[in-house]
């Protein structure tokens, strides 16, 4: 994920109308997306919101083989082969790591009906597998309502809209500034209070990393290719 263009890759995968269906979409739960930062819901506001989606939901940690390397995971109800959509979030971590989760699978069921017909109908969210939402379709527009929750306009045009054309050819290889990365980390640490150095476990702080720097890219590749 480091070396992709997250621009390019975001062109191949979502059109700007399939883009404008999945925030109408999502507005309908979150109607200042994008507008301004959508709150930290405690997991019982979680299971409210999927009721009102008619979802299955849990929120629970995983206690399984794969531990923490899960995040979580969203069924389509596909041709009816279960009653509602389920959605899963693993709280064994962070609160805002379950928080983008369930962003991100919510993201999912938004997407579900704009691509109907793609993709498969089980879609895990294992940590640090970000690479492989850049080349699916339905990922990628989970990743999308993360990105646009986390970063509404506003902020995302303070961090990410001011480049130099030097800096706009340095981020169309991938990268993102040393500033930008600086004011992203303020935010995460500063608002959604994560402590990055506080983390006893070097390998879960290097993909939480990983995860903060994808969904910065992305926020940066969405107001680059759609001015969104
Ligand atoms: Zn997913």
């Amino acid at each position: 994920m480091f070396a992709r263009n997250y621009v390019r890759d975001l062109r191949r995968l979502l059109g700007y109308r399939e883009l404008l269906a999945l925030i109408a979409k999502a507005s309908e739960i979150w109607p200042r997306l994008n507008r301004e930062s959508v709150n930290i819901p405690q997991p019982a506001r979680m299971a409210e919101m999927a009721a009102v989606m008619h979802l299955h939901f849990k929120a629970a940690p995983y206690r399984g083989p794969e531990g923490l390397a899960l995040r979580g995971f969203y069924v389509d109800h596909g041709q009816n082969l279960l009653k509602r959509p389920l959605v899963y979030v693993n709280t064994a971590h962070h609160p805002v790591a379950v928080v983008t989760t369930f962003c991100h699978e919510i993201g999912h069921h938004m997407a579900s009906d704009i691509f109907r017909g793609a993709g498969e109908l089980v879609h895990l969210f294992v940590d640090a597998d970000y690479a492989a939402h850049l080349d699916d379709s339905t990922e990628l527009a989970a990743d999308v309502i993360v990105a646009l929750a986390a970063y509404p306009e506003p902020l995302a045009r303070k961090i990410f809209g001011c480049q130099t054309p030097l800096s706009g050819l340095v981020a169309q290889a991938g990268a993102l500034g040393d500033e930008q990365l600086e004011q992203v980390r303020e935010r995460v640490e500063g608002h959604f209070g994560v402590n990055f150095k506080s983390m006893k476990s070097a390998p879960q702080k290097l993909r939480y990393l990983a995860g903060m720097i994808h969904f910065a890219k992305l926020r940066w590749a969405l107001l680059e290719e759609f001015d969104t």
